[in-house]
């Protein structure tokens, strides 16, 4: 079996692990797994901007209360606090690196606002922010004769005492590095070192609808959570409540400008429905949005509803939107000045993730996480809008010198090999297809927008016969990329379910209907 040393490997090649690969590499060699190209990520589509005070109407309090209010009193107020005053740095650290945020005539950066930000702060690139930042952090990394990026690379496992205990004296809770499917050769190959950071992303592909790329099936969730890694607040995930829909087309976001620009949505007879649920009509909060979708699709059967904008200026609508138009018109052959948008709410962000302390630290020694895949407390029970790249960058930047700090280890830690005897190829591509479907489906119709006590059990027990089969499954087969991303998604949905089923109230992003109000006594994380 190929082993690979390194003093620092991420998973994972988004913002948060570019970040701190770039921060680490002058203190150590780096390698970066990659399950598929290096820019498909999540960060990649993000289009709204990244939050950070630097006007001068706006000042720290400011915008610590906007992210607290957003949390419905879960937010870690210490984190928060990291997150807002060490904001302007590392923004400071993007252009530095040649991040281009849009200017205005002045040339001073333009700032926007968005829903729950009550003064301008938001940096953007124009409505492809991620798709700038990624490439820029990318370009850096390509530069840096430390670090080594290997693509199309698929972690599979943390190496713990588990594996490795015959070889030591004692240990405790350890991370050694991951066993990677090589997605190219079919082979599996051991990465040792002394550092891992999780940074792989989220897993809102869970859900039927969602806004996230294929990679976002929450693989290091996964793998935490089997090392024994605690995790927590799985059961906030936001749903966005206008994704285009159409039953064969790839998840693409329609933004929350175009409701603000005067979008109208309407249900299959044409009725504006928000008028019954939210004085804000189409502007209410994104939740209440959500929600009052789904429930119109529930009620009518319906599989989506429709955004309407026909009726604004064309010319205004066009030069305000190109993307959205351009992206309408090309695939689906809507004009969206002319017909009406099918939208459904989709799974967009999930709050929760493997538990970390304000500097990346999980609860295993020599293990990291940020980004997605981390629940650092700073988003509580609702993110509030273009946090999350921040975040990213904020604690990826801590775990960083946490990691530069301790000493490295050495490297007399044997790995064992992979051991795959007995394991034959069967390639079951219909149960794998067909059981994706599957765990996508529970859990849209029962741990989604609304959920309940009988909903919930109901996905469990489903969630638990779909597990039992597909690791019965994996134990009899050689690994591939799409099983063990099954594998991996059968895992979040488990512990999304079970985080929501404990968690007796509505509060944020978690609305249950047998407990609609919020309650003190569970004015805490859920920790699995
Ligand atoms: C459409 C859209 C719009 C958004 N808009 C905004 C916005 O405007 N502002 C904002 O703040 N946030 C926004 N977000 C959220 C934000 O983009 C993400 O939260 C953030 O980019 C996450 O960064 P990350 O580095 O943690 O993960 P990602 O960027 O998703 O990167 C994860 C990486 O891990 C890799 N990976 C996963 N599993 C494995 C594995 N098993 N082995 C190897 N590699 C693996 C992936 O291939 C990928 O490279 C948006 C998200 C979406 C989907």
């Amino acid at each position: 079996m190929k082993l690979i040393n390194s003093d620092y490997l991420v998973i994972g090649s988004g913002i948060a692990g570019l970040t701190f690969a770039l921060k680490v590499a002058d203190y150590g060699s780096v390698t970066i797994l990659t399950k598929k190209t290096a820019m498909e990520s999540n960060t990649q589509y993000a289009q709204g901007g990244i939050a950070a005070v630097f006007s001068d109407d706006d000042h720290f309090e400011l915008h610590e209360k906007d992210t607290l209010i957003a949390g419905a009193d879960l937010c870690h107020k210490d984190s928060v606090k990291i997150l807002v005053e060490e904001g302007p740095e590392r923004i400071n650290d993007l252009l530095n690196w040649g991040v281009n945020f849009t200017r205005d005539e002045a040339k001073n950066l333009d700032l926007v606002r968005e829903g729950g930000h009550r003064v301008k702060r938001i940096l953007h690139a124009a409505d492809m922010t991620g798709d700038e930042i990624e490439k820029t952090l990318l370009k850096r990394i390509n530069e840096n004769p430390n670090i080594r990026l290997l693509e199309n690379y698929t972690a599979i496992d943390l190496i713990t005492e588990h594996q490795v205990l015959g070889n030591l004296q004692y240990a405790f809770n350890i991370c050694f590095g991951v066993y990677a499917l090589n997605n190219t050769t079919g082979d599996v190959e051991a990465f040792r070192a002394a550092y891992t950071l999780l940074a792989g992303g989220g897993a809102s592909r869970v859900y039927l609808h969602t806004t996230n790329p294929e990679i976002s099936t929450g693989d290091g969730i996964a793998m935490a959570y089997r090392a024994g890694a605690k995790i927590s607040n799985m059961e906030f995930i936001q749903f966005h409540p206008t994704a285009l829909y159409h039953p064969d087309h790839a998840p693409f976001l329609i933004s929350e400008a175009l409701r603000g620009f005067g979008g109208i949505l309407r249900n299959r007879d044409g009725k504006r429905f928000m008028e019954d649920y939210d004085t804000n009509l189409e502007l209410a909060p994104r939740d209440i949005v959500a929600r009052a979708i789904d429930n119109e699709m529930k009620k009518n059967g319906d599989k989506c509803v429709y955004l309407d904008m026909t009726h604004l200026s064309p010319h205004d609508v066009k030069k305000r939107f190109p993307n959205i138009f351009k992206h309408c018109k090309e695939f689906l052959d809507i004009d969206i000045t002319k017909d009406w948008i099918p939208v459904v709410p989709a799974a967009h962000y999930i709050c929760g993730g493997i538990m970390t302390n304000l500097n990346g630290q999980t609860s295993m020694h020599r293990l990291l996480a940020s980004g997605e895949n981390a629940h650092t407390g700073v988003h509580g029970a609702n993110r509030l809008a273009s946090n999350s790249l921040l975040e990213a960058m904020v604690f990826s930047h801590r775990a960083a010198q946490k990691a530069i700090q301790n000493n490295p280890m050495s490297f007399d830690v044997i790995i064992p090999d992979w051991d795959d005897s007995g394991v034959d190829n069967s390639e079951e591509w219909g149960l794998i297809r067909h059981n994706r479907l599957e765990i996508q489906t529970i859990m849209w119709d029962y741990v989604g927008i609304i959920r309940s006590k009988n909903h919930l059990q109901r996905a469990i027990r489903r969630i638990h016969l779909l597990f039992d089969e597909i690791e019965d499954y994996y134990k009899r087969t050689h690994v591939s990329k799409d099983l063990l991303e099954l594998r991996n998604m059968t895992t979040i949905a488990y512990l999304i379910a079970r985080s929501a089923l404990s968690r007796e109230e509505s509060r944020g992003l978690h609305y249950r209907t047998d407990f609609p109000q919020k309650v003190d006594k569970f004015q805490k994380d859920t920790v699995i």
